[in-house]
């Protein structure tokens, strides 16, 4: 007889495990299926984790660099970029592990494996020896997430022509690197890479960076990098590229049609990701597909087969771990007849180079398409005691808030720990708070946030340290 489970979770990701936990907490005889060999999704083991991982090691491999400036003397500094990977390796491994064993702590059955629909309550089970397991399930949850895009005619082969998966194990500091696609993936690796050494030229389609980010910070972060030594080449279409024995060739048109040919060793093609829906056979049960084949679903993440949910990368929305999770709580409160659900006004993005840049809610470009009335609040990190005290005082905090309201409606931080920051603005929206509830909180002295609370402030024109 086959297992019977009363939720199938399909993928081990943020999305996937996540709502795993939760199913049982929640009394749910749960399952969750693998086909990676660990845990964790593209987050811990292709994508988050070790990006984050190789930014912060680079980044202070940078910094000792340049110590003598501020009066610590030390000797030659060496790059091992061996014992780096290492480093980084046992931080995915560590977290992978933690993961199976969160699964296990939570007597969620962990089958490893490929999953695909035999029918709507029966889900067959791959292993690597493609010996099958059948179980039955009342409800599937399909978390298969998403996988790298590459340009049309060209193959990864992870060493020259790399997606971030090989981007994030390369073995040795290309001299010049040529990064396709100034967006989160772009900016971060190329961030590492230049750190490290490489001559970084991004390549970017469009006219600014980083799209559907507020453009003036997108204008500002793109400053920043530069001055940090990346080379950026904007309205720039990749027409080929080849390879021969010694470099990769990328050929390129511009917007005026001038043709460029970028020698490299390496290339990172980083245009977006897709959903993935490979083998899972949702044609055989009819589940439905949108215009950008991620699984369709309604506003309670059901497909249009009644038992079968999806979460996460493979459907609508940015693709972000944080809303994967959200959306994988919600789904088993849900399916366990509580009201769980996502907020997406309040989903942050956050690109984790030096400075981080961090956005939540609405940008000015957002709010002046749907024509809402709106104020600017405004405050430099140049003006910002800690940043000053420490010498890292790059970027701004800008609040936008309602006209008439004052109600916070988006705000958009580039500088020191942006990425935490965010999370106050964050509370504040969920609580419906105005700029001025921010402003006439006590923020300690001295820190970053308090960069926050002059933005407030600056709302209604009465910053103190500006
Ligand atoms: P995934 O994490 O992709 O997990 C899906 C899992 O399902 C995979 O492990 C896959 O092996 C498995 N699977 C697929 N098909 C099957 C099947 N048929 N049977 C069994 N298993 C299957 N997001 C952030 O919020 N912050 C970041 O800093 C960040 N950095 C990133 C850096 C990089 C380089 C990349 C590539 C992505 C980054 N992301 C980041 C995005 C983030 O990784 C994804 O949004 C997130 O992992 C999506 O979670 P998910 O659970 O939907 O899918
Ligand atoms: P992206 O969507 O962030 O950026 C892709 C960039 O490539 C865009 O600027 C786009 O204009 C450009 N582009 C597209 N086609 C092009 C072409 N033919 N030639 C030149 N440029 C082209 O995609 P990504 O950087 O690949 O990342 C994928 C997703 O992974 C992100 O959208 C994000 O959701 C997630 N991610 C998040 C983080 C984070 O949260 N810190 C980090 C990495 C990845």
């Amino acid at each position: 007889m086959a297992d019977k489970f009363q939720v199938v979770v399909i993928g081990g990701g943020p999305g996937g495990y996540v709502c795993a936990i939760r199913l049982a907490q929640l009394g749910l005889k749960t399952a969750c299926i693998e086909s990676r060999g660990s845990l964790g999704g593209t987050c811990l083991n292709i994508g988050c984790i070790p990006s984050k991982s190789l930014l912060n090691l680079s980044e202070e491999f940078h910094k000792v660099q340049n110590l003598s400036n501020k009066g610590i003397e030390i000797g030659e500094v060496k790059l091992n970029l061996s014992k780096m990977m290492k480093s980084k390796d046992k931080a995915v491994t560590i977290l992978t592990k933690g993961v199976e064993f969160l699964l296990k702590k939570n007597k969620v059955t962990y089958f490893k494996g490929l999953g695909s629909f035999k029918s709507q309550n029966e889900i067959s089970i791959k292993d690597d020896k493609n010996k099958e397991t059948i179980i039955q399930s009342e409800k599937t949850i399909i978390a298969t997430g998403s996988i790298p895009v590459s340009l049309p005619g060209i193959d990864f082969d992870e060493k020259k022509i790399v997606s971030s998966t090989g981007a994030l194990k390369l073995e040795k500091v290309p001299k010049k690197m040529v990064v396709v696609g100034g967006g989160y993936i772009g900016l971060e690796m190329g961030s590492v890479w230049s750190r490290l050494g490489a001559e970084v030229h991004v390549v970017e389609f469009l006219d600014h960076i980083t799209p559907g980010m507020d453009k003036e910070i997108s204008n500002e972060f793109m400053k920043i990098l530069k001055k940090q030594g990346i080379k950026f080449h904007m309205q720039h279409k990749v027409e080929k590229i080849k390879k021969n024995n010694s470099a990769v060739i990328v050929s390129t048109k511009d917007k005026d049609k001038n043709l460029t040919d970028f020698e490299c060793d390496v290339v990172l093609i980083s245009v977006g990701r897709k959903p993935n829906t490979i083998g899972l056979n949702l044609d055989k049960i009819g589940v439905q597909l949108d215009e950008k084949n991620r699984v369709k679903t309604n506003k309670n993440f059901q497909t249009n087969i009644n038992n079968i949910y999806a979460i996460g990368d493979v459907i609508t929305g940015p693709m972000l771990a944080h809303k994967a999770e959200d959306e994988g709580i919600a789904v088993a409160e849900i399916i366990a007849g509580q009201s769980g659900h996502v907020n997406y006004d309040t989903i942050p993005g956050v690109v984790y180079t030096t400075p981080e840049v961090a956005s939540i809610g609405k940008t000015e470009e957002q709010l002046k398409e749907k024509n809402i009335q709106y104020k600017i609040g405004k405050f430099s990190f140049m003006a910002n005691s800690r940043a000053k005290a420490i010498d890292d005082a790059e970027g701004f905090v800008k609040i936008l808030a309602d006209e008439k309201t004052d109600k916070v409606l988006g705000a958009h931080l580039i500088g020191p720990h942006a990425g935490e920051l965010i999370a106050e603005i964050g509370i504040a929206m969920e609580f419906g708070a105005s700029s001025e509830d921010i402003a006439r909180t006590c923020h300690a002295h001295p820190t970053f946030s308090e960069a926050v609370k002059e933005a407030a402030l600056s709302v209604d024109k009465r910053a103190i340290h500006s």
